[in-house]
């Protein structure tokens, strides 16, 4: 078979990039992937390699440390990361897409001149705290405090399910809080908090079902401290800042789903090959072809249109309805090509010793993270005049 990928936005550079990334997932990834999942490790030294190669601030420039490169070249890396292990995928994608791009894209020049450098060497791990125990889909209802006072934001509060953010490479967080002075009205704003000074305590979460080898943590302020000029953007603007950068989070879960829904496929074909019932290889079988041609063309079509999407943003054109559709679409189709999957390795892909019970686990947290699907329904009919 031709495993090469062809789109019309896809250059040399891409394509090389895809077979460097290709590479060191086989040599560097696959062989430990299953075992990390099973002891829910997550593997600094992994996530070290993932930045030796560049992986981390992929498109900061290079001034801060980055790479520079466009959009697609980074999707193309948590696609191909995503196809032997969706936890790498996870850790790389939440750093760059929440964790870097916000201090990027809002921050001061010395917010920037100060986090980029340390962070785009893949020692160090930025997160991104939204969620809270009462405000998941609804980020309006943040409940954590920060309150000025003097040269200093005092907070109060707790993030959960927040990537990135209790590993021992995690050096700090972007929060939302609301800074408001007055108890009957709310003010987003988001604040840069340095794990090291702002004395905050965080918690690893242990019992997932998905991405069991990247870090998922509960944040705890308790007076916790961050200088005045650890704002980020304006004061008041921290909502706006935390749902543009969740326009382009998207973008990278829905490449995540790309990645899972290809390396799915691509077990269940040799498999299907291999296998042989009734004196033939299942492949042979039509019902089962049909399957591995179904799957094929919705890969295609998800790989297509999220391709797409990419140059919007790449050209500052509009992409909040497309980063939507490209998530809400892959995620869909991530769940239905894992399931088909297992359903070709019949008993033997329910057993832990065989990827594909980790990719069938992992597909569930795309419709769930970075906007559920019901949401991205609200965020498409919003952008249709709905
Ligand atoms: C592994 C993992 C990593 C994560 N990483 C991060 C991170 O780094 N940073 C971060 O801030 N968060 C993170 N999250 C949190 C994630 O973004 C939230 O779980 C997600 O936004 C949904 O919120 P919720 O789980 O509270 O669900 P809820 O908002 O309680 O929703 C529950 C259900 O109700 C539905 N629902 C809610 N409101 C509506 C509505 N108006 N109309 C119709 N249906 C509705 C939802 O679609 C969903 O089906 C992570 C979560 C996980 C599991």
């Amino acid at each position: 078979m031709n495993n090469n990928i062809y789109h019309p936005l896809l250059n040399e550079k891409h394509q090389k990039l895809r077979s460097q990334i290709r590479e060191f997932t086989k040599q560097e990834i696959k062989p430990i992937a299953q075992k990390l999942d099973e002891h829910s490790e997550f593997s600094s030294e992994i996530t070290r390699k993932m930045g030796k190669l560049g992986l981390f601030g992929i498109t900061i420039p290079e001034e801060y440390g980055g790479q520079k490169l466009d959009t697609l070249s980074y999707l193309i890396a948590v696609e191909e990361l995503a196809r032997v292990d969706s936890s790498q995928a996870a850790t790389i994608a939440a750093h760059n897409s929440l964790g870097l791009a916000p201090i990027h894209n809002y921050g001061s020049k010395e917010q920037k001149e100060k986090l980029l450098p340390k962070l785009t060497t893949g020692d160090h791990l930025w997160a991104f705290g939204l969620t809270e125990p009462n405000a998941g889909s609804d980020a309006k209802a943040v409940e954590t405090k920060a309150q000025l006072h003097g040269d200093h934001w005092i907070l109060n509060g707790k993030k959960v399910f927040i990537t990135n953010s209790a590993s021992e490479l995690s050096i700090g967080i972007t929060v939302l809080v609301d800074t408001s002075d007055n108890p009957n009205e709310k003010e987003f704003s988001a604040i840069l908090l340095e794990k090291d000074v702002a004395n905050y305590h965080t918690e690893s979460i242990k019992n997932k079902m998905v991405w069991r080898a990247a870090d998922t943590g509960r944040v705890f302020f308790n007076n916790s401290k961050a200088p005045k000029e650890n704002l980020l953007g304006e004061r008041g603007k921290g909502l706006k800042i935390m749902l543009e950068t969740l326009d382009s989070g998207r973008l990278s879960i829905a490449a995540i789903g790309l990645g899972l829904a290809q390396g799915a496929l691509d077990m269940a074909r040799e498999h299907a090959l291999r296998r042989k019932q009734f004196g033939k290889s299942l492949s042979k079988f039509q019902a089962i072809a049909d399957k591995l041609v179904d799957m094929d063309v919705k890969l295609e079509l998800a790989r297509n249109y999220l391709y797409n999407s990419c140059w919007l943003k790449d050209n500052g054109l509009p992409f909040t309805k497309q980063a939507a559709i490209s998530k809400l679409y892959t995620s869909e189709i991530a769940k239905e090509i894992a399931d088909e999957s297992v359903q070709i390795f019949g008993a033997y892909g329910l057993f832990k010793d065989n990827d594909i019970e980790r990719f069938y686990r992992d597909q569930r947290i795309l419709r769930i993270g970075e906007g559920t699907s019901e949401i991205l329904k609200m965020v498409i009919g919003k952008e249709m005049g709905i």
